[in-house]
């Protein structure tokens, strides 16, 4: 933690002020900035935390009742006062102790913090989105407030361990120990003076309803159209909130907006999400689940680990977040709930982690995802691409860890082919046999680093000259993937850079001209042999080539040269395995190249070539300064 203190004495109980670790005070500036035309978002997020709170305290007490004291009913309050510009929102959840308000209202724990802003351009319109996207949760209270005091008593400790923290959102903050009667958490806003509507009975209520009726746990403000004069009167609350949890509301009572923002409550994500799925098992299992794909990918999707998974309630009760045993990894862009009748309360995660019962869950779970997935690519492609975009290559790691669902998988998986030529992948393999000639049976690909370099690879030269598509595969996971694939509709992939190529028959004339050809060029197959000798694992006159002078063909099980130059990379020994050299005797360098009588020279040649294929392959060449040199030399001679 960053925080520095500059209060003298460091007893636990004395005020002391302390300094916003760097990243807040950046998002705090940029945020009051950059929010400003969706203000009212601060209630929901202050709201949210008071319900995340209560949740934690209900789980809390199903093992310590104790931590309940005499307040058993777990509730929200919003109050607000015109006179002196403030709105106060209670909860009698699990409270923060005096770290706890150190640690987590002066800090952001969120993996990603530091990309995040790395990414802010400078440019506040780009940034201004690109803040939406990350949320600021507590410090919204500062986009309406000039001073923010939280008051906060933690279950369990005694009413004068409680915390008073302060700020009014600049560089520091302060904490001091007072006395709180009641448990969980008081936050007072001191409102600008430019945001009084706030303080407004039917403003507020109307922020609720829009953005927090979802929530289970009541919410309450000061009843109505009481008589103000009548002063001797106790105050009296009523609740303003539907209060019951939105998954076990019938689908047809649900707003998109009110399924969009329990995205948002669950998700701690600032967008609206680009799919949901909402059902209710019945059965030998019985559990509801509403699952949520988001738009966007979170900045820490690739961090092994970031927490992933569902928020798992059992008859209601909030047990844990990120519950990872619902879904495999590969679908751990998901986001939503699950709430089982079956499972105990007291389920820990290594109990499910065991369960034959959650076994069950997770399989069931993981097709209804791919379902929801596979009806969004028939119903509106264009938002299908979207997740194509940002979950894709992720999903690609299915292919590899979910057996079980292959075929579901890679009719999921989109690619760029020679059909579009594009570099977007937006091609099912479906679309791919949809167009094969008759009697076809084979997927052809091809793999290269990036997609200039794929689509752009000698070996598609006879591919396009027979017209026969071939699927452009330019992520970096992708010969991984290929490797986990043999067939897709009884039809099998065939990387075209490797093996024999079959291209189905060939007519007497195409055979005989073939042959022709060989035997014209034994000589020169031998002489390039002695050449390359140690190089290549044999030398073969080309029926791939059309354009190019040469290419490197792989052994049908041999690794590709992207794979094996990433192995490297990583430190790992990987086999050594030659190529087989192809060439085309029809192009004018290979013709002049026959007509060297030097064998030096030749052989200078034959290697140029051969370096030169192994680039374009996406290769690395073993000795890059003697290709220069080799490469000045021709240079000087033709200069
Ligand atoms: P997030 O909700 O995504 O964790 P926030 O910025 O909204 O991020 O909140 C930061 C943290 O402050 C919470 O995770 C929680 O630990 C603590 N916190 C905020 N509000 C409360 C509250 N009402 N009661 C207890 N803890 C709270
Ligand atoms: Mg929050």
């Amino acid at each position: 933690m960053s925080t520095e203190s500059s209060s003298t004495a460091n007893t636990n109980s004395e005020k002391e002020t302390l300094g916003f670790q760097t990243e807040v005070k950046q998002l705090l500036h940029l945020m009051i900035h950059s929010l400003y035309g969706n203000k009212e978002v601060f209630l929901r997020e202050l709201i949210s935390n008071s319900s995340d709170a209560v949740d934690k305290l209900r789980f809390e007490s199903l093992s310590n009742p104790a931590l309940l004291e005499e307040d058993p009913e777990l509730k929200i309050r919003i109050d607000f006062d015109k006179d002196n510009k403030t709105i106060t929102v209670s909860d009698n959840g699990i409270g923060m102790s005096r770290d706890d308000a150190i640690n987590h209202l002066g800090t952001i724990a969120k993996s990603g913090t530091a990309d995040f802003l790395s990414a802010l351009t400078g440019d506040q319109k780009k940034d201004s989105k690109l803040i939406g996207q990350f949320g600021m949760g507590f410090y919204s209270a500062f986009i309406v407030a000039e001073k923010v005091e939280v008051n906060t008593r933690k279950a369990g400790l005694p009413a004068n361990e409680a915390v008073r923290w302060t700020s009014s959102g600049e560089g520091d903050f302060t904490v001091e120990t007072i006395e709180k009667s009641s448990r969980g958490t008081e936050i007072i806003l001191h409102l600008r003076s430019d945001e009084l509507e706030f303080a407004d009975a039917f403003r507020i209520r109307g922020i609720i309803s829009r953005y927090s009726d979802h929530l289970s746990l009541p919410i309450e403000m000061v009843k109505e159209n009481l008589d103000e004069e009548d002063s001797g009167k106790a105050v009296e609350y009523e609740v303003v909130n539907t209060a019951k949890a939105l998954w076990l509301r019938s689908r047809s009572e649900i707003s998109d907006e009110e399924y969009n923002e329990f995205y948002k409550h669950v998700a701690h994500d600032y967008q609206e999400p680009l799919i949901h799925s909402h059902n209710k098992v019945e059965g030998k299992l019985e559990y509801t689940s509403l699952l949520f794909v988001p738009k966007h990918a979170p900045f820490d999707l690739y961090n092994r680990e970031a927490p992933k998974g569902l928020k798992l309630y059992v008859q209601r009760v909030f047990i844990m977040d990120d519950a990872e045993q619902f879904l495999p990894l590969y679908l751990r862009f998901v986001k939503g709930v699950i709430d089982s009748s079956d499972l105990p309360l007291n389920v820990s995660r290594e109990i499910l982690q065991e369960s034959p019962a959650i076994e069950s869950m997770k399989s069931a779970l993981t097709k209804r995802v791919l379902d929801m997935l596979e009806k969004l690519s028939k119903d509106d492609q264009e938002k299908y691409l979207e997740f194509w975009k940002e979950f894709g290559q992720v999903l690609k790691e299915g292919t590899g860890e979910d057996y079980s669902n292959r075929e579901k998988i890679c009719k999921l998986l989109r690619f760029s082919t020679t059909h579009s030529n594009s570099a977007e992948q937006n091609q099912s393999l479906d679309d791919y046999i949809s167009r094969m000639k008759e009697g076809a049976n084979k997927i052809y690909y091809a793999t290269a680093e990036n997609f200039s370099a794929v689509s752009k690879s000698p070996h598609l030269e006879v591919f396009k000259k027979r017209d026969i598509e071939v699927i452009l595969l330019h992520d970096r996971i992708d010969e991984w993937m290929m490797g986990n694939l043999f067939e897709y509709d009884g039809k099998s992939f065939v990387d075209i850079a490797k093996g024999d190529l079959d291209l189905g028959e060939l007519s007497e004339e195409e055979k005989k001209e073939q042959e022709a050809v060989e035997k014209e060029n034994e000589d020169l197959v031998d002489r390039i042999k002695k050449a390359l000798e140690d190089k290549v694992e044999d030398v073969k006159v080309s029926s791939r080539l059309v354009d190019s002078p040469a290419c490197l063909v792989l052994g049908a099980q041999d690794m590709g040269f992207q794979m094996r130059m990433m192995m490297k990379q990583a430190g790992h020994q990987v086999p050594e395995t030659k190529p087989v050299f192809e060439f085309n005797p029809k192009h004018k360098l290979i013709e002049k190249m026959d007509q060297e009588s030097d064998e030096e020279k030749f052989k200078d040649f034959c290697l140029m070539l051969f370096d030169q294929s192994l680039l374009a392959e996406g290769g690395a060449i073993d000795d890059p300064a003697a290709f220069v040199s080799r490469m000045n030399q021709i240079l000087l001679a033709a200069l």
